[in-house]
């Protein structure tokens, strides 16, 4: 296939610099530099022609509809129901994710629905939900289908939010706020577990995203998944409670 041919079906990235043939991705504290024809950590953005491209866009890989509470969302439109979508991909790599199977693919490993930001918004509207969730996977990682198909969704009058790692980067927050109404974030231990469990990831950007989340406004709500022996321990529980105080 042809570059050209190929950017019909991909879409131009946000938030990237150009360094000669290679570019620089700004969407996650990765920071991938990714060289001319290589793909990022994520495996669904590629450096094609000295462009970065979202290999994703467009092209969830599975969907269903759920209720705000399965999310889990306690505290915003509490029984409520999200048409909720993701793509393959993922910046982190964790040893207990339950869906590693699409979480930790590429564009060819699994099935791609043809799903473009409008056809998103009418199945929604036609299952009767009052909002869109970003979820499964990483949205981070498909961003730029968040941004277009959550504008579209403002419009509707439906409700967007994010289920997220929260590794995403200051622009990307910034950017979030024009059409997204809640994030949930995963706080899920102490440095040691980041590094131990999700493939070298700093706790300190976590930590960053979330008071950025929290000071745009955004409704933010946390929670973390207790594994029993691994981040239940006391020091990582005050740790997480005196920061979230
Ligand atoms: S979004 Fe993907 S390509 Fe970009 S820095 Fe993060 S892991 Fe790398």
């Amino acid at each position: 296939m042809s570059d050209n041919s190929q950017e019909e079906k991909i879409k131009e990235a946000l938030f990237y610099k150009r360094l000669n043939s290679k570019v620089k991705c700004n969407l996650c504290y990765r920071e991938g530099t990714i060289s001319e024809g290589k793909t990022g950590f994520c495996k669904v953005r590629k450096n094609i022609g000295g462009k970065l491209y979202s290999l994703v866009y467009g092209k969830a890989c599975f969907y269903s509809v759920n209720p705000i509470e399965k999310k889990p969302f306690y505290h915003f439109w509490p029984g409520s129901f999200a048409f909720s979508f993701s793509t393959v991909g993922c910046n982190f790599r964790c040893k207990h994710c339950q869906n590693a199977d699409i979480s930790q693919a590429g564009p060819d490993e699994t099935a791609e629905l043809d799903l473009p930001p409008n056809k998103i918004i009418q199945a929604a509207k036609s299952s009767s939900c009052e909002g869109i969730s970003y979820t499964f996977t990483e949205p981070t990682v498909f961003f730029e289908y968040c941004v277009d198909t959550g504008t579209l969704a403002k419009r509707e009058g439906l409700t967007n939010n994010f289920v997220t790692n929260g590794y995403m980067k200051s622009e990307v927050i910034k950017k979030s706020k024009e059409f997204l109404d809640a994030m949930r974030v995963d706080l899920k231990g102490d440095q040691a577990h980041y590094q131990r469990m999700c493939g070298g990831i700093e706790l300190e950007h976590v930590f960053q995203s979330i008071k950025e989340i929290f000071r745009a406004g955004i409704h933010l709500e946390i929670i973390t998944l207790v594994i029993p022996g691994e981040n239940d321990n006391k020091a990582t529980v005050e740790l997480l409670g005196s920061f979230l105080e």
